[in-house]
């Protein structure tokens, strides 16, 4: 178990040393576009530090984690106006999990997007339902092909250090 984590593709993105379009990042987190995204500003936020599950993150990566997703989804909400956001873990496989390392998905959403609803979708005062949108919003999203994490590093350039969620680099992806 020694150097764990020296492997791990995810590690190498959360410490720079693969290049990924970083949002945001301080001395614990890493967050950057997937990607492979499920919708376009679909963000990663990676513990820098090997991490395989939620459970095993220390107490205050759990809380400081809890408040980068609150952000994230503030800053997409607010700053790119899309209507809401999903914040995904899957810890193990039989979760769904099919990275080595903790990945927390921030996943803006839209009206219509057609991803993944945990629970049956019920009206709510004030909320609006996949049932009030019209189909044919799948675009060039393509059939699921369920493989299995890309190896190849992603391509841009790593930015320089953000303080703050970066949220150009988000807007650029959803407005290209
Ligand atoms: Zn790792």
């Amino acid at each position: 178990m020694a150097e764990e984590g020296q492997d791990c593709i995810f590690c190498q993105i959360a410490n720079g040393q693969v290049p990924a379009k970083k949002v945001y990042e301080d001395a614990s987190f890493m967050a950057v576009l997937d990607i492979n995204p499920a919708n376009p500003g679909h963000v990663l936020l990676l513990p820098k530090t090997h991490t395989s599950v939620y459970p095993q993150l220390s107490e205050s990566d759990s809380s400081g984690a809890g408040m980068l997703c609150k952000k994230i989804s503030l800053a997409m909400i607010q700053g790119l106006g899309v209507q809401g956001t999903t914040i995904f873990v899957a810890n193990g496989g039989v979760a769904g999990q099919r990275a080595p390392h903790l990945i927390i998905h921030v996943i803006p959403r839209m009206q219509g997007d057609n991803l993944f609803q945990p629970h049956p979708v019920k009206p709510v005062d004030g909320m609006p339902t996949p049932a009030d949108v019209p189909e044919g919003k799948k675009e060039d999203k393509g059939e699921d092909e369920g493989e299995e994490e890309k190896k190849d590093p992603p391509s841009d350039k790593q930015a320089a250090p953000a303080k703050e969620i970066d949220l150009d680099a988000i807007a650029e992806v959803l407005g290209g």
